[in-house]
């Protein structure tokens, strides 16, 4: 959705009322008192009310606004900045566009978006055929230099682990199918999109995991919560991945003496991911906190899933709705307590 698009859908805090309420309509619990489920809206609560039982629901329980003193406006036009903008984003900047004085509420804010984005995420499996690679994100040292001001240089960093998964189809796959979902004249556009280009395999989906080793005990365990057995998976051949083939429906492990073969020939999209990545981090934030390394990954890899979505004018198949819908549906684990002191603010702009 463009900038204009947004402020036209959106120019008070009634519209942002008006649009979430409808959402929310769509998936409400049964009442929680009596079992029923009609309910009546209360505009001046800006809550649900049973009508047997007038138990109410606030428009944001059970939401990823729950207990948010900010008004939905902000939040609307936080979503509409993420869904905007590929990398990930600054909540420096957001704070600036926001106008806000206050930093820790619009980090706060994001944090929770990026939580609920990793919980939409687990809802899929990645299939057919996978690459699969361990990277290394630079991070800050957090536990050793709580409350301690920050060191800069080596020795105030180290490098976290990353599991990374890659799932790769035939580029007219992917275009067919997001032709076919926006309903525009399919065989014309598909001909224009494809004229002269050769068939070849792009990435997909894709799936990254902080991991605390290379265990093949911890490989095992997120694979089985990421990737369908039916896989078939492609990797160096590191120690870490001998229980894939029993897992899955094949493993092929290229055992090369020169990595950047590998690279090239075998895993050339994992690694095209882990770079863009990681230099879109890098870009954006300074060496971030280790502890919220995977909430990034989170924002980054759900905006890749739906990078084909980023432009949709549809408001049934935009970023900005679909983020709306799973804000309606998910709440955030991350809480207040989470906030770092002010030293290590792991957010800021270069
Ligand atoms: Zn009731």
């Amino acid at each position: 959705m463009l900038l204009n698009q947004f402020h036209k859908r959106f120019p008070d805090e009634e519209s942002c009322i008006s649009y979430f309420k409808d959402i929310r309509e769509q998936s409400l619990p049964k009442c929680p008192k009596c079992g029923h489920d009609v309910y009546s809206w209360i505009p001046k609560k800006e809550a649900f009310e049973c009508k047997k039982c007038r138990h109410r629901i606030p428009l944001t329980k059970d939401t990823v606004m729950e207990h948010s003193k900010l008004p939905l406006r902000t939040w609307f036009y936080t979503m509409h900045l993420i869904t905007s903008i590929k990398q990930v984003l600054s909540a420096k900047e957001v704070q600036y566009q926001l106008g806000m004085e206050q930093y820790p509420p619009v980090w706060l804010m994001m944090m929770k978006l990026r939580s609920i984005m990793g919980k939409r995420e687990e809802m899929y499996l990645l299939n057919g055929k996978i690459e699969l690679d361990e990277a290394f994100f630079p991070t800050r040292v957090e536990e050793t230099e709580k409350g301690k001001p920050l060191r800069r240089g080596a020795g105030s960093q180290r490098q976290t682990k990353v599991l990374v998964i890659v799932e790769s189809k035939e580029v007219d796959e992917i275009l067919k199918e997001y032709l076919e979902k926006v309903q525009i004249d399919k065989t014309a556009a598909l001909e224009k999109k494809t004229k002269g280009r050769k068939t070849r395999k792009t990435v997909r989906y894709i799936k990254m995991f902080v991991i605390e080793n290379m265990e093949a005990s911890t490989i095992d365990q997120v694979l089985a919560k990421s990737v369908d057995k039916n896989a078939v998976i492609v990797t160096d051949g590191h120690a870490s991945h001998s229980h894939i083939k029993e897992n899955f429906a094949g493993h092929i492990p290229v055992v090369e003496y020169n990595p950047e073969k590998v690279v090239k020939n075998n895993l050339p999209w994992v690694h095209i991911v882990i770079g863009e990545c990681r230099n879109g981090i890098a870009a954006i934030h300074k060496k971030i906190d280790s502890r919220f390394l995977q909430l990034y990954l989170n924002e980054y890899c759900w905006k890749f899933n739906r990078r084909f979505f980023r432009d949709s004018s549809d408001p049934k198949y935009d970023l900005f709705d679909r983020l709306v819908k799973i804000a309606a549906i998910y709440t955030s684990d991350i809480k207040w307590r989470d906030y770092p002191n002010a030293e290590k603010d792991d957010d800021e702009v270069l």
